[in-house]
């Protein structure tokens, strides 16, 4: 689920715990969103992660937001994996 909507239901609920006014939880989402990509960034640029992975440059300092998601997300993490594999068979044939 994207935080934003995660959000949204948490102001839906009359008795929710939180006593984040609108402004602050607009402004908490802009900060968390901004240090954070979700899912369907990273599988739009894993395949660039992974190249630059492959040239034995520093993908995590060059994508660090992505770098960031694939030490959290083991969903992510795998296709990350699975992307690194075929690469490296694709140079040995
Ligand atoms: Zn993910």
């Amino acid at each position: 689920m994207r935080l934003i909507d995660w959000f949204k239901r948490l102001g839906k609920k009359k008795h929710a715990e939180s006593e984040l006014s609108d402004a602050d939880c607009l402004n908490l989402i802009r900060y968390l969103e901004n240090c954070d990509v979700d899912c369907e960034e990273v599988f739009n640029t894993i395949d660039q992660y992974v190249e630059i992975e492959f040239r034995k440059e520093d993908a995590a300092r060059l994508m660090p937001l992505i770098h960031q998601h694939l030490e959290m997300c083991s969903g992510c993490n795998d296709q990350y994996e699975a992307l690194l594999d075929v690469l490296a068979k694709a140079q040995d044939s």
